[in-house]
């Protein structure tokens, strides 16, 4: 990661794991190392139930919270779903938008993903993009015009100030839970790929202050060399970030 222009990220999304109590029992051992780090900015992902727990118990700790989904209409019948509007209320700061779970379990598309991320930012909220291509997609060639794809139609409407708000994370589908980790270099090469397309449309010097995140089977183990490359600015972690322990060590390797 390149800190002359970027402060480095670290984001734990724990899917469908961790109820309130435990949740209450995960920010105890947080809040034992947080105070050290300085050159990393700590997100935490909890479900929806969590949320509350995880905000109050974030109070005066260098973390903060986001919510794992959102909807993108501010109210109505739209039965199971919550919106940007509640999450803010709440004190939720970031929200997960374009996760391939979301896309593959639930069917969410393009133009969905594209709706929740302009209702995120109209109420406040900043995004984290999940965008990546599925391991037939890589085998034939074409990840780069995937990750343009999912790109250019969630952020059409984007303009340059809204872009500042947007965390990125480079999440290869194939690599999400599986213990098969992007090689730095791939990782590498995406982000850069995102980052030359943000620079493209936004211009160079928005580029240079853009996160982009890499995520799919990032620990404690590998954390270290994909950080050391230059377009990696931190993770997005899944089943990691479950151990505290895991998270605090990979925490460490990005607050160097
Ligand atoms: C994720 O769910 O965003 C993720 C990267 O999961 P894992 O770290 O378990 O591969």
């Amino acid at each position: 990661m390149n800190k002359r222009y970027r402060k480095a990220v670290v984001a734990a999304n724990w899917k469908m794991n961790n109820g309130p109590e435990a949740t209450k029992a995960f920010f105890l051992s947080l809040r034992s190392f947080l105070h050290d780090v300085n050159w990393c900015k700590v997100i935490v992902a909890p479900p929806f139930v969590s949320l509350p727990t995880a905000v109050k118990a974030a109070r005066g700790c260098k973390v903060e919270i986001a919510a794992q989904n959102c909807y993108c209409e501010d109210s109505g019948a739209y039965t199971g779903e919550v919106s940007c509007a509640m999450l803010s209320e709440l004190g939720v700061k970031y929200v997960i938008i374009g996760h391939s779970e979301r896309r593959r379990i639930f069917g969410e598309g393009l133009e969905l993903i594209r709706k929740k991320v302009e209702k995120a930012l109209e109420s406040g909220l900043h995004p984290i993009l999940c965008v990546g291509e599925t391991l037939d997609e890589r085998q034939n060639g074409i990840t780069g015009e995937v990750l343009l794809t999912q790109l250019k139609t969630a952020l059409k409407n984007v303009t340059a100030d809204d872009m500042r708000r947007i965390i990125i994370a480079y999440e290869p589908v194939w690599a999400i839970g599986t213990g098969n980790n992007a090689t730095p270099l791939e990782a590498n090469q995406a982000c850069e790929h995102i980052r030359d397309w943000v620079r493209e449309k936004y211009g160079a010097r928005l580029a240079r202050g853009v996160s982009i995140l890499y995520g799919g089977s990032l620990n404690d183990k590998n954390a270290s060399s994909l950080f050391s490359m230059p377009d990696i600015d931190g993770g997005l972690i899944g089943g990691a970030s479950l151990i505290p322990d895991k998270f605090e060590k990979i925490t460490k390797e990005a607050n160097i």
